[in-house]
């Protein structure tokens, strides 16, 4: 890798134009780390990050909107090992099911990094090189203590209780010959740069966080290991793996073409936002700028550390059993409602608190009766009143001047937010405007209009309405993709709402003679009591509020029943006819299933561990006599037995070819 070092006047010209400049922006996410699937806290700040990538897109910004997969370090090789696979067979599962799930969630990334790429080892080790050739990396002897979960090295001084400060996990004596990076050769640097730059780390709390952390002094940092191999190796020494979080912070270059194209790495270093939880933001605001310092090249605009989202106001893990699977979760109450709730619910940089009391309060007061409410009443008056035909305005009256200014204001306004990382309040601006277009048919009465024939005045009206629901969509569609377009399907305009621009939102835009189209509500009302029935039957609320695990511990812990009790079941031998997916569930398979004679319906939750094809021709275990139940709206008619661990899932079957009908006991 002999790519020469790229110029240095360059960057430092676009650094200067740093604040304020346009045309560009360069987001990520923190690349995740493969050891478990995702939960919503994942979610939450990839959808942060791709609602600022749409709104950069939409103003105009030639934008690069980078995720990715952390794949190296010990972590992974110990739990591939547990699983009896290999750490790359294990990730490849693992990171296709970040990819499914980023699909899912409408996350519009335009490079995902895997750290096990080709690209990304050559990258790592030539930045590896470059310093170790500066003087920066040097060879000597570690002995401290480790946090295998964190990947984090401590010293003595810096443990809780001989724990990691950061997880409160027991940490590891390790002993071992290292490469160290001088960090202490920056740390002033460093400081000034934070000092000089109040927007490098974002909020306020977390920068003085960070300069108290350097001001008390920087260790030189063991950047590789020779206990275990998962890595990339060192490229001067291959007994040696360098340190994972090297590996990790060094994508933000990869993904941006650094060594190896040169032309889109100039476009867009410096990144403008690195977005991380907080509880990483130490490794972005001082590893990673001394990385860079180290190479000769600017460092990114902003690394802001956001806060948690709390579960009922505990921290989200594993181990609490209280993590929320996101797809269970798009599943149920659809992707936009999720990506609306995260974005508003929660005030950017502060700990958020999801329930699902929260999240269906929302939905019922902000998307169906706001939101649904204004598109739904506006397009039945126009059909009504109109045929369906956008009217030609005439006069103004004080209410449309009003409306007309608040309009352009919201769209200016949301842009502020946006630029400021005030996402949530971006939302409630927007919601002003919704508000208000609520309230402007409360006030002009079209009914009124139209029973005492002031024709022109309610052709004015229902022009308003229209072409504010316009604005509205094109203004949410960085926030709820689909939502945007459905609002621009119902109000009938023939040009993509794709290739709309800000400079759309101004008004006017929506042409008379416009034809729009009746559509279904955008977001139903949920019922909170039908809601709590079928939570009810089918056992969700439980299962939502614990893992795998832990259900294998409670059903241990059951009571003891006695044989009539299980009597009551009648299990069954069952062969699959027919299976088919159900659509917008992709958890649910639909199975026609013979029991004996007798042709039955049912509904599992099995489409993430087998194809409708597999299932054909297979001889099942079923419950016969289960009450039948609706699930996702589909009738069940009984259920199939399956076991199931974290890892996967196997359906319970007959050792011997019997037929189906046969009773189970
Ligand atoms: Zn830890």
């Amino acid at each position: 890798m002999e790519t020469p070092p790229p110029v240095l006047e360059e960057f430092r010209r676009k650094e200067d134009e740093h604040m304020g400049r346009k045309g560009r922006y360069y987001i990520s996410t923190p690349i995740y780390y493969p050891s478990d699937r995702l939960h919503i806290g994942h979610v939450y700040t990839t959808t942060v990050a791709d609602c600022l990538a749409r709104w950069h897109r939409f103003i105009g910004d030639d934008v690069l909107f980078l995720t990715g997969s952390d794949e190296h370090g010990q972590k992974i090789e110990r739990i591939a090992k547990s699983q009896g696979i290999g750490p790359k067979a294990y990730v490849d599962k693992i990171v296709d099911s970040f990819k499914v799930l980023w699909k899912r969630y409408n996350i519009s990334y335009d490079d995902f990094v895997r750290t096990t790429e080709d690209r990304h080892r050559q990258v790592v080790q030539e930045v590896f090189r470059r310093i170790y050739e500066k003087g920066d990396i040097y060879k000597g002897e570690y002995e401290g203590w480790y946090c295998t979960p964190c990947e984090a090295f401590w010293v003595e001084t810096k443990l809780e209780d001989g724990n990691c400060p950061d997880c409160g996990r027991p940490v590891e004596l390790v002993k071992e010959e290292s490469y160290f990076f001088r960090l202490s050769n920056y740390a002033d640097r460093l400081l000034r740069h934070i000092e000089e730059n109040p927007e490098f780390i974002q909020p306020e709390s977390r920068r003085n966080e960070m300069i108290s952390f350097i001001k008390s002094g920087l260790e030189d940092l063991c950047v590789s290991r020779t206990t275990f191999d998962w890595g990339i190796p060192v490229p001067m020494d291959d007994d040696h793996v360098i340190y994972v979080w090297i590996d990790a912070l060094t994508n933000y270059l990869t993904g941006a073409g650094f060594l190896q194209d040169e032309e889109k790495f100039a476009r867009y270093w410096p990144a403008d936002l690195h977005l991380v939880g907080k509880e990483i933001i130490r490794f972005h605001t001082i590893i990673w700028p001394i990385i860079l310092m180290a190479l000769d090249l600017p460092l990114p605009k902003t690394v802001f550390g956001h806060g948690w989202l709390l579960m009922e106001h505990d921290k989200m893990s594993k181990s609490k059993g209280n993590v929320i699977d996101p797809i269970e979760l798009a599943d149920e109450f659809g992707v936009d409602a999720v990506r609306y709730f995260l974005l508003r619910e929660v005030s950017f940089g502060q700990d958020g608190n999801f329930s699902r009391r929260a999240l269906i309060d929302r939905i019922n007061a902000d998307l169906a009766n706001d939101l649904g409410n204004l598109l739904h009443r506006s397009v039945a008056m126009i059909i009504r009143y109109r045929d369906g035909v956008i009217p030609e305005p005439g006069a103004l009256t004080e209410l449309e001047q009003d409306l007309q200014q608040l309009a352009a204001a919201t769209a200016a306004g949301v842009n502020e937010h946006i630029e400021a990382l005030e996402i949530n309040a971006a939302l409630s601006a927007i919601w002003r405007l919704i508000g208000r277009a609520n309230k402007y048919i409360d006030e002009a009465e079209p009914w009124t209009l139209n029973k005492t024939e002031q024709t022109e005045r309610l052709d004015t009206v229902l022009y308003h309405l229209g072409e504010t629901l316009r604005i509205l969509a094109l203004l949410v569609k960085s926030f709820m993709p689909d939502t945007g377009e459905k609002i621009w399907a119902q109000l009938g305009i023939s040009e993509s709402i794709e290739s709309c621009r800000f400079e759309n939102t101004a008004w006017g835009g929506l042409e008379a003679g416009t034809k729009v189209v009746k559509g279904d509500p955008i977001f139903p009302r949920i019922d909170l009591d039908k809601l709590a029935e079928a939570e009810e039957a089918s056992g969700v609320v439980e299962a939502k509020q614990e893992t795998a695990e832990q259900a294998v511990e409670k059903k241990a812990e059951k009571p003891q029943v006695s044989i009539e009790d299980f009597a009551k079941l009648d299990l069954r031998v069952a062969e699959v006819k027919a299976a088919e997916p159900v659509p917008g569930a992709d958890r649910l398979l639909k199975l026609t299933v013979t029991i004996g004679e007798e042709e039955r319906q049912i509904v599992a939750g099995i489409a993430q561990h087998y194809t409708p094809d597999e299932m054909v021709g297979k001889r099942i275990v079923v419950v016969a006599n289960l009450k039948p139940a609706k699930l996702r709206g589909v009738l069940s008619e009984g259920m199939l037995l399956a076991a199931s661990t974290k890892d996967g899932l196997g359906l319970v079957t007959v050792e011997r070819d019997l037929p189906s009908g046969a009773q189970v006991k």
